[in-house]
């Protein structure tokens, strides 16, 4: 067997294309649905990701501002910043890029965003949406990887799904959307022992450790759908993933590439949050309108 390859960039540039249809469609009514993306000091690989951000809205029609902040500046200050971004009308999405500088506590900063414009999906108020059920905004990551699943009719319901990786931003809302969509899920983490116990059993695999090459082959069932969300430097700075491409390719029924695969969908989902914000924003002024 030989994995096809679940193609990021073609799906997340068909969720631009629509982003952008209905971007357009929300913009005839009088304005650009709007990202505020906050970029504090001077992370080379924050640098870039901002700017990759930037360039996605204005290539999908949205309106973004990027407000970039000296490493020093008080923790009061961004705070104020925030504030100032939760009241504006233009802005529907906030993002503050991370990590912050040290003497600034991210956890108080995130939770400063308002829950209706926290597109990211790191606040308390959203993970506890997706806890429960509720709407809300998905993390980005997660999110993309579910429409990967989507786009290859692949139904979790049933599934056996394991998610290595239980952080707060991926393998924990990673987790709970495949619960949502009736896998019967299996959180794996550091302190796992016999990791390919789990990953052999499982029907859908997503890596989301920051270990090069560390599934392989011989931890993956013939035939599952492997999802690399991995983004790793090798010894030559070129871009890898947590799977051993060479030994699962043989053995997954579906595999997500490094680079290619994961990271355009994150990218996309955040303009599709933005978006929503927008049109729920929209929804709910033209509500309290008609009061
Ligand atoms: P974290 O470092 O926050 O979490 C890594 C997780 O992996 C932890 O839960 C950790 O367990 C677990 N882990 C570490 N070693 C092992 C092991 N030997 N066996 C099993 N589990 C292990 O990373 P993130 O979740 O933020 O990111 C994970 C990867 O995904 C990184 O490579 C990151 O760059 C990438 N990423 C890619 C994105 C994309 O768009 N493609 C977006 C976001 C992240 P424990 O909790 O016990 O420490």
């Amino acid at each position: 067997m030989t994995a096809r390859l679940i193609d990021g960039n073609a799906l997340a540039a068909s969720i631009r294309a629509d982003v952008a249809r209905r971007a357009a469609a929300f913009a005839a009514h009088g304005r650009k649905p709007g990202l505020a993306v906050i970029l504090v000091g001077e992370n080379p690989a924050s640098q870039v990701y901002v700017r990759h951000k930037v360039k996605d809205c204005e290539e999908s029609g949205l309106y973004s501002v990027l407000e970039r902040h000296d490493a020093s500046i008080a923790e009061a200050a961004l705070l104020a910043r925030i504030a100032a971004l939760n009241a504006d009308p233009a802005i529907d999405g906030i993002l503050v890029q991370l990590p912050l500088p040290p003497h600034i506590d991210a956890g108080k900063v995130i939770e400063a965003i308002a829950p209706d414009k926290d597109v990211d999906g790191f606040s308390i108020a959203s993970a506890g949406a997706l806890m429960i059920g509720r709407p809300g905004f998905r993390a980005c990551t997660p999110y993309g990887c579910m429409k990967m699943l989507e786009s290859i009719a692949c139904d979790p319901r049933g599934k056996h799904a394991v998610v290595i990786g239980r952080s707060n931003i991926v393998g924990k809302p990673m987790a709970m959307l495949l619960l949502q969509a009736n896998a019967t899920v299996t959180i794996c983490h550091s302190a796992t022992p016999d990791l390919a116990h789990h990953t052999r059993d499982a029907d859908i695999v997503v890596a989301a450790v920051g270990r090069i090459g560390m599934l392989d082959g011989a931890m993956v069932k013939p035939g599952a759908v492997v999802i690399d969300v991995g983004m790793n430097r090798d010894a030559d700075g070129k871009l890898c993933g947590d799977v051993d491409f060479a030994s699962v390719a043989p053995v997954a029924g579906f595999l997500t590439p490094v680079p290619g695969g994961v990271g355009p969908m994150t990218r996309a989902m955040l303009l599709v949050n933005t978006l929503e914000a927008a049109e729920r924003a929209a929804r709910n002024a033209h509500t309290a309108r008609a009061r």
